[in-house]
């Protein structure tokens, strides 16, 4: 069992905070007590938990990525966006999070973020419920 939801990126690489949209999704999915995989299906965007009080962490995340994988780099790949793949792989495509009584299990600090790798796009997200009681 699983939903989704929509999320519009409006730069190249830019870090969108879910939190919210998953908790909807848990709530539709009927989720109270177990876990939910929350899933990207695209090969240049990624899924993260990471600290979502101060923006400025996610924004040090993107720009130390952009340093470590640059844009261009002697890529094979003749679509031009190698390095969107490389991050999108090195970050992951998928978290899994603990659901009790009906609420996401994130530290005081967390928050899930759907990672653009290549935007702007339209992106899709896929909440499955692991298991409920
Ligand atoms: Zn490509």
């Amino acid at each position: 069992m699983h939903t989704s939801f929509s999320v519009r990126t409006r730069s190249r690489t830019t870090f969108v905070n879910i939190t919210r949209e998953v908790e909807l999704a848990v709530g539709e999915l009927g989720v109270e007590d177990g876990a939910v995989l929350v899933y990207c299906p695209h090969t240049t965007g990624a899924i993260t938990i990471n600290e979502s009080a101060d923006p400025d962490v996610v924004r040090d995340i993107d720009s130390k990525l952009a340093r470590l994988v640059p844009h261009s780099d002697g890529y094979r790949h003749a679509e031009g966006n190698s390095d969107a793949h490389v991050k999108s792989s090195l970050v992951g495509c998928s978290e899994t999070v603990l659901v009790a009584g009906g609420s996401l299990v994130l530290g005081t600090w967390q928050g899930i973020f759907f990672c653009e790798f290549d935007g702007p796009r339209t992106r899709t997200v896929m909440v499955g419920a692991l298991a409920s009681a």
